[in-house]
């Protein structure tokens, strides 16, 4: 099988390269192991919202010059700040245009509000997560938090007595909706997505509606935990209409539906350009030609080799297993990649517990391109991108998503040029003969 480029890992950074390249018009496949973290996240997506002296961002890229003085090798400051606020703009239209709707811009983070009811910086929310402009108090309207009965995930009291504390006028109760009593009976299996799964369903609407409306009687707005719209926000606005009240929804612990939900619409906007995607797939073995990938090898395809003139790593940190840790070792473990500096076992760590934990900042050693290196030579052919790359701590700075989607981009933008070049180049010779 042969493509225009190949991305190893199906998260934010491999689908939003994907998407631009097939935007593009080039062919592109992406092999995905398994999950991928937007599965496990908030749903709202970070750009900056520190720096890493601890000064919080209130505008992110105002704020590039100073990180790239503080933190030189950070992906931001690698890209270059002009390039970043390109690409920070250009992965707003993407999304966009892929129909995430989202509050937020670039220009200036605001604050979302966590399932404790505390409020954090992000770049871009979910529409139907509650929010807060920067320096803003809480907006006015009386809010009901509802959790639901057995649902030990979110904790409607805790909620409301963090957001009274913050100025709100709140009230918490719980809903029992009998339609969930069969799904109750086993607690593991009463997570949001499978709760999500019975709420949509149009034939509850009334018993929801009936069981809502009591709770809900004397308030403006009701904070619902992230349990309901998996496949779509029409159940949500149908709902909105039926009770007369406004509905926001506040992210629960993994698996996460706004997560979800940003994934697929990223996958299917993918899928439509023409995409191929290969789900639950594994890239075994990379063959190089000296200092070019030639081909992969997956789990799934056996013998049959991915060719392509362009690759990509995004194959996440840690978690999704893009770097290995042992006891006293990191790695790269699909081509052993040279990583940034890392230091003695015993410096991994900071034994202050909300302190920047310097192995957040392990990763794939690259170029300005971002092109990988492996024992100090560039790879011609292999970019880089998203969770797997050093230099930052998506944490403490608040850059996950930001990183991601803005190395995704860069990749695709390097292998663009790179086979128009090569084109340009065939027919110079074509037309020299
Ligand atoms: C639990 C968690 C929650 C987070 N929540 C937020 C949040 O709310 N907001 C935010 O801004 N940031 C958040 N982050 C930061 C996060 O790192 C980024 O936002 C971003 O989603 C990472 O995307 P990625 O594509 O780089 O990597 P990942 O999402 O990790 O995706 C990597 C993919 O590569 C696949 N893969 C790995 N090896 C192979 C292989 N050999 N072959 C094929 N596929 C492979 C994996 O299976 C996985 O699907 C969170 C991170 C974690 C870990």
């Amino acid at each position: 099988m042969k493509f225009d480029a190949v991305i190893i890992g199906g998260g934010l950074a491999g689908l939003s390269c994907g998407i631009r390249l097939t935007n593009a018009g080039l062919s592109c496949a992406i092999v995905s192991a398994g999950q991928n973290a937007l599965h496990f996240s908030s749903g709202s997506l970070d750009l900056l919202t520190q720096l890493p002296d601890g000064r919080g961002v209130e505008h992110p890229l105002d704020a590039l010059a100073e990180l790239a003085i503080q933190s030189p090798q950070h992906p931001y400051s690698r890209i270059g700040k002009e390039k970043v606020s390109e690409l920070a703009l250009l992965a707003e239209q993407q999304l966009q245009a892929a129909g995430v709707e989202l509050f937020g811009s670039a220009q200036q983070n605001h604050y979302r509000i966590t399932p404790l009811g505390h409020k954090r910086l992000t770049w871009l929310s979910p529409t139907r997560v509650p929010v807060v402009k920067f320096e803003q108090p809480l907006p006015t309207g009386k809010i009901a938090v509802i959790g639901i009965e057995g649902f030990l995930d979110f904790q409607p009291q805790m909620v409301a007595d963090v957001l009274k504390e913050q100025g709100a006028e709140v009230v918490s109760h719980y809903v029992h909706l009998p339609l969930l009593d069969r799904l109750r009976e086993n607690a593991s299996e009463f997570r949001a997505i499978n709760i999500a799964r019975w709420l949509d369903r149009s034939e509850n609407m009334a018993e929801i509606v009936s069981e809502l409306s009591p709770l809900v009687q004397q308030v403006d707005k009701i904070f619902l935990p992230a349990c309901l719209g998996l496949e779509s926000d029409q159940v949500i606005s149908d709902l909105e209409s039926q009770l007369g009240k406004t509905i926001y929804l506040l992210p629960t612990l993994p698996p996460s539906l706004l997560g979800i939900r940003l994934h697929d619409h990223l996958l299917k906007q993918y899928r439509r350009q023409g995409g191929i995607i290969m789900p639950g797939d594994k890239v075994t073995k990379v063959n190089f030609d000296g200092q070019k990938i030639s081909q992969l090898h997956t789990r799934n395809h056996g013998d049959i080799p991915l060719k392509a003139s362009q690759f990509v790593l995004a194959t996440g940190s840690f978690f999704n297993n893009g770097l290995v840790a042992t006891f006293d070792r990191v790695y790269e473990p699909l081509m052993e990649l040279d990583l940034g500096n890392i230091p003695p076992r015993s410096q991994w760590t900071d034994e202050q517990f909300f302190a920047s934990q310097p192995y957040m900042r392990f990763g794939v050693e690259t170029d300005t391109q971002l092109r990988a290196k492996k024992y100090g030579d560039v790879i011609d052919n292999l970019y880089v991108a998203g969770a797997v790359l050093g230099g930052f701590d998506p944490l403490t700075e608040g850059c996950g998503a930001g990183v991601s989607l803005i190395s995704g981009l860069y990749a695709a933008e390097q292998i663009i040029s790179a086979i128009n070049n090569a084109n340009a180049a065939t027919e110079h010779t074509e037309v020299a003969q």
